[in-house]
């Protein structure tokens, strides 16, 4: 753990969508920092292995619950902070799940609002590089981006549902004075993700292909850049986010080092000791062409940056499929 500065104990904390990839690695860091957290999530992307090791927590309490309803009773208790995570997050489920997506980004943000308000509880949301959809010339891009966003397109649930959850929350805040914070949150990868063709992301994916000697698929040409960030620095990002007392609302977080497609499969290809033949596929429809974050304000407001460097977080990402695909490399 490199959590080592952080001072964020004591709190009682409500985490939605605790059984996904990166819930159940704030949950884990909450619980060891001393916190009590309830974590809720209905298992739609989230799974019921990523919350085992939390049970072993006598300060966690898990509710099965879909947030498109208002809380249930047990769940409406007084936390002094909520991570609304809940959404899916994969470009594979975008068009088997649109309405399910926006449902659980409007509805659902709603939901956690109007509870929220009631008992006065600080907010903090997991937005998403997404809204900027197609950046052009504005890389890095930085919070005051608008975004290019096509709201006909196959990622527009998730694209506009994020962007509906980001009006939801100024809305409110202008309202009613909302204690909430908005994390933009850029490609993160580690341990847990899921991976396979109907939901995984690209490391995972790679990395399991490539540890199986399969062929890695890269769709499209490769070029496309993307920027990824370690999950344990997310995790610290997010911590410290809930922590800061500043009025700053909005904050990228990622990692500022861009490379393509293409040279994270060589990158994976190459510390996994990997056969793999890399074959190339139609793009994914409206898939950004670049993505890297500008997180100079994290930077001077949070005092945050990424410490894992790619190969480092690879390394130890690689380390768990290894273990868990049951696949010794040859
Ligand atoms: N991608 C790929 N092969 C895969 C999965 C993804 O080439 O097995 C590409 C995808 O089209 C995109 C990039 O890798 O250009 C990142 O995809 P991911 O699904 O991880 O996240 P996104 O950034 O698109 O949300």
């Amino acid at each position: 753990m490199q959590q080592h500065n952080l001072h964020f104990s004591e709190h009682h904390i409500l985490i939605t969508g605790v059984a996904g990839f990166i819930g159940s690695w704030l949950a884990e860091s909450l619980l060891k920092l001393k916190n009590k957290v309830v974590g809720i999530d209905n298992f739609s992307s989230g799974t019921k292995e990523n919350i085992i090791n939390l049970m072993v927590f006598s300060e966690f309490q898990f509710i099965e619950h879909d947030v498109t309803r208002p809380l249930p009773k047990e769940a409406q208790q007084d936390f002094d902070y909520i991570f609304h995570l809940a959404s899916m997050a994969s470009p594979f489920e975008f068009p088997i799940y649109p309405l399910e997506i926006l449902k659980t980004n409007i509805m659902g943000t709603i939901n956690i609002i109007e509870f929220s308000l009631r008992k006065e509880i600080e907010l903090v949301f997991s937005s998403t590089s997404e809204i900027y959809g197609e950046p052009h010339d504005n890389v890095p891009t930085p919070e005051t981006f608008w975004g290019y966003v096509n709201s006909l397109g196959i990622r527009s649930c998730y694209d506009e549902g994020k962007r509906a959850s980001e009006a939801l929350l100024m809305a409110a805040k202008r309202e009613y004075g909302l204690n909430a914070k908005i994390a933009r949150i850029f490609n993160t990868y580690g341990a847990r993700m899921r991976y396979g063709k109907h939901h995984g992301r690209v490391i995972p994916n790679f990395v399991v292909n490539a540890l199986q000697n399969r062929p890695i698929e890269i769709y499209g040409s490769g070029i496309q850049t993307r920027s990824f960030l370690y999950i344990l620095d997310l995790i610290e990002a997010l911590i410290l986010l809930a922590n800061t007392h500043r009025s700053e609302m909005v904050f990228n977080l990622g990692n500022p080092q861009e490379i393509t497609i293409i040279e994270l499969a060589r990158i994976i290809l190459k510390l996994t000791k990997s056969n793999s033949q890399v074959i190339f596929r139609q793009s994914m429809p409206d898939d950004p062409s670049r993505r890297c974050p500008d997180i100079t304000k994290a930077q001077t407001i949070l005092k945050w940056h990424p410490k894992i460097d790619l190969e480092d977080g690879l390394r130890r990402t690689i380390n768990f499929y290894r273990k868990t695909i049951n696949s010794p490399i040859n």
